[in-house]
C-alpha cells in the first residue's frame, strides 16, 4: 500500500469536480445514517457504565482491515479503543490513556499494529511535501517506520515511560496479519535486528 500527499486519482478540473465529489461523499453518509436508523429500531439500553469491563486500554492502528472486537474476543463495553494512523503512540494517545486510567478504571494497555500497515510506505517527507503543496508545515509528526516490531517496542516504551500513567506494568505490543488474521506478540526487550 502506498501513500502519498497528492489524491491517487487524479481530479478533473475543480469546478466540474465538485459537485461529483460532495454527492459521493453524501451518499455514502446518507447509507450510515440509513443503517443507524435500523440499528436504533432494535436498539435497547444495555444500561452499561462507561468503565471498560475489562479494564483494559487497546490502541490499534486505523486500517480498515483491522476488526478490533472480532479479533480480540471483545464484547461492547469490554475495552476502550484508541486508534490513529499506524497504532502508534503519540501525545494524543498518551491523553486519551491517561484518560482511561485515571477516569474510567483501565489498568492493561494493549498496541497493536499490523503487516501492510500504510505508515511503512511513508517517511518524514510527506510533512514537506505537504508543506510545498500548502505552504505550511504541520505541528505533527508523521510517525512512519519502517520497522513494524521495533515501531511496536518504541510504542511501549513511550507507555511505560509516561509519567501521567498510573498502570505501566501490564503493557503488551502485537503485529496483527492482516492475512492470517493471528497476532504476533513483540518482545519489550529485544534490539534491533535480533
Ligand atoms: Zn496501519
Amino acid at each position: 500500500m502506498s501513500i502519498s500527499t497528492s489524491p491517487s486519482q487524479p481530479l478533473p478540473p475543480e469546478d466540474s469536480s465538485r459537485p461529483e465529489e460532495g454527492q459521493r461523499a453524501s451518499s455514502v453518509t446518507e447509507r450510515l445514517v440509513e443503517a443507524n436508523r435500523n440499528y436504533a429500531r432494535d436498539f435497547t439500553d444495555p444500561g452499561m457504565d462507561a468503565r471498560p469491563v475489562r479494564q483494559v486500554a487497546v490502541v490499534a492502528c486505523m486500517d480498515a482491515r483491522l476488526d478490533l472486537h472480532e479479533a480480540l474476543g471483545l464484547e461492547l463495553g469490554d475495552c476502550h479503543t484508541i486508534r490513529n494512523a499506524g497504532g502508534v503512540v503519540t501525545d494524543d494517545i498518551i491523553r486519551s490513556l491517561t484518560i482511561s486510567q485515571r477516569a474510567l478504571g483501565t489498568r492493561s494497555v494493549v498496541l497493536i499494529h499490523h503487516t501492510d500497515c500504510g505508515l511503512l510506505s511513508l517517511t518524514e517527507d510527506f510533512r514537506h511535501e505537504l508543506e510545498l503543496e500548502v505552504g505550511q508545515r504541520p505541528s505533527w509528526a508523521v510517525e512512519s517506520f519502517k520497522d513494524l516490531d521495533q515501531d511496536v517496542r518504541q510504542s511501549m516504551q513511550r507507555v511505560r515511560t509516561s509519567p501521567f500513567l498510573p498502570h505501566r506494568d501490564d503493557v503488551r505490543g502485537f503485529v496483527f496479519d492482516v492475512k492470517t488474521g493471528l497476532l504476533r506478540e513483540i518482545d519489550p526487550g529485544m534490539p534491533r535486528g535480533e
